[in-house]
């Protein structure tokens, strides 16, 4: 009989490349799985991945927006997130009721006992996507040609892990393209072959394959089916534990369809609901999978990725 709790020869892996990255400096340990803190030779990374993924989208000539962490929770209710991954939302709540209350509360914490009764749903939730709060802004008719957009910001995906990769807070760089069907997913086709050569330039070992979302439960097995059927998510990932794992997915590339669209009641200059496509880059991500490729010294890293990263 096998024991079921003992770790795989990827748990231990994954294990080590998390100790190397503690060891380092790069990455700065919590007390909850998936949340660090990072360095500044970490950010510095960051900072040149960001500059040179602006400079390979630049002909897009996108709008840049830019949104806080949270959206409104009127607009994550227009989404169906919580039907497809209510195990990876964030909803935040807080104390909105009188001193009374709050003594209650209080008296709670100071016995040990839970005193999440005492806080409600606020009017915003953590966003999961960087796309959401921007589709949520959208609602009405396009311009003509469609409308193109520049997103970067933090995501929150409750997803504790030991695996470095997985994070539970992150930041993506998002480049969405959002108009008719055939412009949609042309989009998506073309820049999805730009990402993989700005990322194969930089060293990394990426291959395209077709994936899916982890759409939660039994109803999400069909959502899981179609996705893959319909190929409306290809990932671009990178062995990072040889023959022990196929890879991880760095960025992604995405045909939303009518999906955000509809419930956003986005529409083309010809009124027919518009279709949205997304190149989205897991910034930490592509970081961690540099320094697995060329290492945890950053003056070590071959002299043209340095330069490509202003390192
Ligand atoms: P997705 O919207 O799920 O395709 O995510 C876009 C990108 O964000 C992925 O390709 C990853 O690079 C990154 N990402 C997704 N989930 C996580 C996570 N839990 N930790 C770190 N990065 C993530
Ligand atoms: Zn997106």
């Amino acid at each position: 009989m096998t024991d079921v709790l003992a770790p795989t020869a990827l748990d231990l892996a994954r294990l080590e490349f998390r100790d190397e990255l503690l060891a380092s400096g790069l990455l700065v340990g919590t007390s909850v799985p998936g949340i660090y803190g990072r360095s500044g030779d970490f950010e510095r990374v960051i900072a040149g991945l960001d500059r040179i993924l602006g400079e390979a989208f630049a002909a897009l000539d996108a709008t840049v927006l830019r949104f806080p962490p949270v959206y409104p929770r009127a607009d994550f209710e227009r989404t169906d997130y919580i039907a497809s991954f209510p195990d990876l939302s964030g909803i935040v709540s807080s104390f909105e009721d009188g001193d009374r209350e709050h003594r209650e509360l209080l008296a709670a914490r100071e016995e040990g006992r839970a005193y999440e009764g005492w806080l409600k749903p606020a009017d915003v939730v953590l966003t999961n996507a960087i796309c959401h709060p921007l589709y949520a802004t959208l609602e009405g008719t396009l311009p003509s040609g469609g409308g193109t957009y520049d997103l970067s910001g933090y995501g929150f995906r409750h997803e504790p892990s030991f695996d470095p990769m997985r994070l539970q807070s992150f930041r993506m760089r998002e480049f969405v393209f959002v108009g008719t069907p055939d412009a949609a997913q042309l989009y998506r086709d073309t820049w999805l072959d730009t990402s993989v050569a700005l990322l194969a330039s930089l060293g990394l070992a990426v291959q395209a394959v077709p994936a899916n979302d982890p759409f939660f439960g039994r109803a999400g097995k069909m959502l899981v089916s179609a996705q893959l059927r319909e190929n409306l998510k290809v990932e671009i990932i990178v062995p990072l534990y040889g023959d022990l794992h196929e890879g991880t997915a760095i960025a992604s590339a995405n045909c939303q369809r009518d999906h955000l669209t509809h419930a956003f009641d986005i529409r083309t200059t010809d009124g027919e609901v518009a279709h949205g496509a997304c190149v989205a880059f897991g910034m930490e991500r592509t970081v961690l999978a540099l320094v697995r490729t060329h290492g945890t010294d950053l003056e070590a890293w071959p002299v043209d990725v340095r330069a490509l990263l202003g390192l």
